[in-house]
């Protein structure tokens, strides 16, 4: 939620019972030791106060005015990729917010002055400044689109929008797959437009470094400029410019458009024979679910009710509280466009879906704490190491860069690619 200060989350901190559970999937779901833990931070720094449940316990003694901010508390704070692995595994056992609470401990850092961290003060400026996280010129966002015959959503109507983010439009090195998006969705006969240097960060990397203040800003300057569009849907293709236009854009202002992940409209042009597969691919892959695709796709649910003990240990919620588990996370698209594909064979890793395991990269950990988003990034890729496959694929910008790193890190024989870039080749296309 935005807004929120750590008083509001009083409950929920006191009611952590520390019994660290956050740091392994719900254990129903842990199939080997090896990779029975979940939280990046834990496996990194294996000491208590990094894990969701230790987030609770420092956001109390905050609260209570126990401890004073420290270069150690920020980097128990920040020592962590916003990735909510915690948030999903207490919901099994406690039914807390160690998630809701981090933001909060996050954006208290941040109204007080003691955030952001010097190494996310360059992007938060260059959202200011230019209007994306990568401190480029404004008129470059459009140049990955400069030889594409694509409409331009500002200057005429279209259907569909697609939503680059800054990443696939400013990297050189990730541009491809935008390119590749337009083409797929043009060949499936998809009336879809961009906004080439008129596009805007979507405000991510803010919410999760915590200035909700320029969330706020970006998110309510996109919202205006989408629903003055008049488009039926907005497309993402980057798992964090979805994740805030799906879930927390709703909660800045009304928006006049759907919202859906790129995967999720592959999967359906292929069920309408839009898309037909002519080229096998012959690779075994592996599909690696990103943070804001899956778990954090849900769009939270406001509780306004009371609460009562009985037997003085049992709370009663009236009306019962609706909580956010992962389960309606975009788990099966991206799926469902794996098993279209000829000559794919899916080896599934050990931690998938709602109980994935980060890629190391959100949050501003990358940023900030790059050995910690590197050792994440070769943990996963052990665990796809561990499937067999010769591929990761994924569906976000963030997720292949460090996978792709972690594997670099490793020596490892294995590849990772964009999901887009594997439909293209089974279209029988060029992948940019
Ligand atoms: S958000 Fe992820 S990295 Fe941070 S404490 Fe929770 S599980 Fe660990
Ligand atoms: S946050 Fe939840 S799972 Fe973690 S220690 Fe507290 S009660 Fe247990």
């Amino acid at each position: 939620m935005l807004g929120r200060a750590l008083a509001d989350y009083e409950k929920d901190m006191t009611r952590c019972a520390r019994c660290s559970l956050c740091k392994w999937p719900p254990l129903a779901q842990v199939k080997s030791i090896r990779f029975s833990q979940v939280c990046p931070a834990i496996s990194r720094y294996n000491f208590h106060a990094y894990s969701g449940g230790g987030k609770m316990i420092v956001g109390l003694s905050k609260l209570k005015g126990r401890v004073d901010y420290s270069e150690e508390m920020l980097n128990v704070i920040y020592r962590c990729s916003v990735c909510g692995a915690c948030d999903i595994s207490c919901k099994y056992s406690r039914d807390l917010e160690p998630l809701e609470v981090l933001h909060t401990l996050r954006a208290t850092c941040v109204r007080d002055g003691v955030a952001p961290l010097p190494a996310h003060r360059p992007i938060l400026d260059s959202m200011r400044n230019y209007d994306n996280v990568w401190m480029q010129p404004r008129k470059k966002r459009g140049s990955w689109a400069r030889k594409l015959e694509v409409k331009d959503a500002a200057e005429q109507p279209v259907d569909t929008l697609y939503f680059v983010g800054c990443t696939y439009a400013l990297r050189p090195e990730l541009s491809g797959v935008a390119r590749t998006t337009v083409r797929v969705l043009q060949d499936a006969g998809v009336d879809v437009g961009i906004l080439g240097e008129e596009e805007l960060c979507c405000g991510s990397p803010a919410y999760t470094i915590g200035d909700e203040e320029l969330f706020v800003e970006n998110a309510r300057r996109n919202i205006e400029m989408l629903n003055s569009l008049g488009v039926r849907r907005v497309v993402a293709s980057c798992a964090g410019c979805y994740g805030v236009l799906k879930t927390k854009y709703p909660l800045v202002a009304p928006a006049n458009f759907q919202v859906l992940n790129v995967t999720e409209l592959l999967a359906e042009l292929i069920e309408q024979g839009r898309l037909v597969f002519t080229n096998p691919i012959g690779r075994s892959v592996t599909y690696h679910d990103p943070c804001h695709l899956g778990r954090q796709s849900e769009t939270r649910k406001e509780w306004n009710g009371t609460e009562r003990k009985v037997l003085n240990h049992l709370v009663i919620q009236d009306p019962p509280k609706e909580f956010n588990r992962g389960t309606y996370g975009v788990y099966e698209a991206p799926r469902r466009v794996l098993a279209a594909l000829p000559g794919v064979e899916l080896t599934e890793m050990e931690r998938i879906r709602e109980y994935s395991f980060c890629c190391g990269s959100g949050g501003g950990a990358k940023s900030a704490f790059p050995e910690f988003a590197l050792a994440t990034a070769r943990e996963r890729v052990e665990e796809a190491e561990n499937t067999g496959a010769e591929l990761v694929a994924t569906a976000c910008p963030w997720c292949e860069s460090n996978i792709s790193e972690g594997i670099a890190d490793a020596g490892s024989r294995l590849e990772c690619a964009s999901l887009i870039e594997l439909v293209a080749k089974g279209l029988g296309g060029d992948v940019s």
